[in-house]
């Protein structure tokens, strides 16, 4: 049996493994949409010396490029990590239809700080493949001290 979070997550984590590959903060994200994939992106902080450049705020630009309209309903993001509160609030401005991610962020996350900042309708789903997704971070930060 398919299970399509987990199918999907996966590109999600090839994103993230891009970010690390490039010395990123490894957080990668997929949009997708009537079971496609329509954008893909990772952190880009480093790489546009831009602390906005997160993957979530990435792949909704992109999105909205492919789907030529700013909103997102009926799209669902796939994030390796808990979005942050800037990202949850994009997340809310673009209507998205639903948010899964994989590790928690207990230090950033918007759930702590912001829990209501996504659209009461969008449905959250957490923790999919969230070891392989905090490994990723674990094994980042673990080479930068
Ligand atoms: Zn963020």
């Amino acid at each position: 049996m398919v299970n399509s979070h987990e199918y999907y997550m996966k590109f999600a984590l090839r994103e993230a493994e891009a970010a690390r590959d490039r010395n990123e903060i490894p957080v990668g994200a997929v949009v997708v949409c009537n079971g496609r994939i329509i954008a893909r992106a990772h952190n880009l902080t480093e790489t546009l010396t831009d602390v906005t450049a997160h993957a979530e705020m990435q792949v909704i630009t992109a999105a909205a490029n492919v789907l030529g309209g700013k909103y997102l309903t009926g799209c669902t993001l796939y994030v390796t990590v808990e979005p942050c509160v800037m990202c949850a609030g994009a997340l809310g401005w673009s209507q998205v239809g639903a948010v899964v991610y994989g590790a928690s962020d207990d230090k950033r996350g918007f759930r702590k700080f912001a829990p209501e900042a996504l659209r009461p309708k969008t449905v959250v789903t957490s923790g999919v493949m969230k070891e392989e997704c905090a490994a990723l971070m674990k094994e980042f930060f673990k080479k930068k001290r």
